[in-house]
């Protein structure tokens, strides 16, 4: 019917992230990841009665951090209030969280899309306590028994949601890396989808082109990678648009990414906020906030992305692009500055972990984190070409068995004797008789044909086994050719 019209997506995103501080929101006990179910907790992240939250402040502290990360403005009183519903991993029955009164509001963060800069902007940043974890036995929907794992109970999470300005899944998940490296590099979040400390679900809309209103929305949950906040929107918008084109109605639900079908299915109506019967948090008092710990930790701040890829372009003289990839995360741009206390030419750096050591581990599905090859040892690499010990060409066989190994440069390329051939008259034996076998590069040279000499220069490399100086090789060459 209307299968002439051009649509456009409407996407806004919420964000929850698990913030790194060692004990939980409202009591005592550890957040430690991956300790045996149910042995960090306490009556009060179990729930029993008559216990009492007390607030960590340092969630606090993180929250505001972030906040003024991103430019949002913090209020100077908040509260809590209980969000109430049933679910097994919820022991009281009710989430500690904010709504009428958040802790921070507004804020924006840049993202570049088609190579122009987009601002998203940032409703709103609240503190609330996590819930627990079901693990069931078989798939979800057939599970014979489910089994819960407390905890996760009340481990702190930040939640932020931005207004409806993303507009393309590309543009969603560029948004959610941007705002993962400002979590990553203030320190207040590992920010690892996979391992669920950063979860993000979307509200989505479709409508015509260049219409002012929205049209009905469907927020989609469960996507654990960025991969998958991808995939999820690209087929939640076809979805939509579909059902639209056919003359259907988008109903106002919540759906699920099911990540190995690839489809998003319904999972229950979407609630409204009177669903939840919010009301003030009794137990807690209000938070008030001075503006001279805002301060404080305004001054304490660390360097954030967009600034450490500017001072990259401006102190080692890098180009935008190496600079925005090599700022992506924290742990990247360490190792490249580490990298470069041990090797001092900043691009060629850049070069080999961008085209050698990202592509290793990108292969591998892996983390900087988990290279095999530490700054000192690439650092070390790299000055062993550029000290003309071995040419650029030996020096990725030996990265590579760097990486497999875990050994050190220096020491793969003594033992099995790959040092450059930088000896003059060595080198000048082996050309000559280059020269000698292949008269017919020779007289093409000699007619004017330039490339011939790229002929020559890959025998004399052959002969060698690739280990001739490069450039000495060129020159011995040229210096034959106009003699003769
Ligand atoms: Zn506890």
């Amino acid at each position: 019917m209307n299968s002439e019209l051009k649509y456009e997506a409407v996407i806004g995103l919420e964000v929850h992230a698990q913030l790194l501080t060692e004990s939980k929101i409202f009591c005592g006990c550890s957040t430690r990841f991956g300790e045996a179910p149910n042995s960090q907790t306490c009556p009060v992240c179990l729930g029993m009665p008559g216990v009492l939250p007390v607030l960590n402040r340092k969630v606090i502290e993180y929250a505001i951090r972030t906040a003024i990360a991103v430019g949002g403005t913090i209020a100077p009183h908040c509260r809590f209030a209980r969000k109430n519903y049933f679910y097994p991993d919820l022991p009281k029955d009710y989430q500690i969280s904010q709504y009428e009164l958040p802790l921070a509001v507004g804020g924006l963060v840049e993202i570049t899309g088609d190579g122009m800069v987009r601002r998203v902007r940032i409703r709103r940043i609240h503190v609330e306590e996590d819930a627990g974890k079901l693990l069931h036995a078989g798939a979800m929907d057939r599970a014979e028994y489910s089994l819960v794992d407390f905890n996760r109970c009340g481990v702190p999470l930040i939640e932020m949601v931005t207004e409806p300005d993303l507009r393309t899944p590309e543009e969603a998940a560029d948004f959610l890396k941007r705002f993962r490296a400002i979590l990553q590099y203030l320190g207040v979040s590992q920010g690892n989808m996979e391992e669920g400390n950063l979860r993000c679900d979307a509200n989505v809309s479709v409508r015509p082109s260049g219409a002012a209103d929205f049209g009905v929305k469907t927020e989609v949950k469960n996507m654990n990678s960025f991969k998958n906040v991808q995939r999820a929107l690209e087929h939640e918008i076809r979805r939509q648009i579909t059902l639209l084109q056919s003359g259907q109605l988008v109903v106002q639900e919540t759906r699920l990414w099911d990540a190995e079908k690839e489809v998003t299915l319904p999972m229950r109506g979407k609630e409204e906020a009177h669903d939840y019967r919010y009301f003030p948090e009794p137990d807690l008092v209000p938070v008030e906030v001075s503006p001279a710990w805002v301060e404080r930790i305004a001054q304490r701040l660390p360097e954030l992305p967009a600034e450490r890829r500017q001072r990259f372009v401006q102190a080692y003289g890098l180009p935008e692009y190496d600079a925005a990839v090599l700022t992506d995360s924290r742990a990247l741009a360490d190792y490249f500055e580490e990298c470069v206390q041990f090797h001092r030419d900043a691009k060629m750096v850049g070069n080999w972990i961008m085209s050698e050591l990202l592509g290793y581990l990108n292969r591998e599905g892996k983390d900087i984190t988990e290279s095999p090859v530490t700054p000192a040892q690439l650092g070390g690499l790299l000055k062993l070409i550029y000290e003309g010990v071995i040419s650029g060409k030996i020096a990725k066989a030996v990265f590579e068995e760097m990486y497999g190994t875990g050994r050190d440069p220096e020491t793969i390329v003594h033992e099995k004797g790959l040092v450059q051939i930088s000896d003059r008259e060595a080198l000048s034996r082996i050309v000559d008789q280059v020269l000698d076998e292949n008269p017919g590069p020779v007289s093409d040279f000699k007619a004017g044909k330039e490339k011939a000499l790229t002929a020559l220069v890959g025998g004399v490399m052959r002969a060698t086994k690739g280990k001739g100086n490069p450039k000495l090789i060129n020159d011995l060459l040229r210096e034959r050719l106009a003699g003769e």
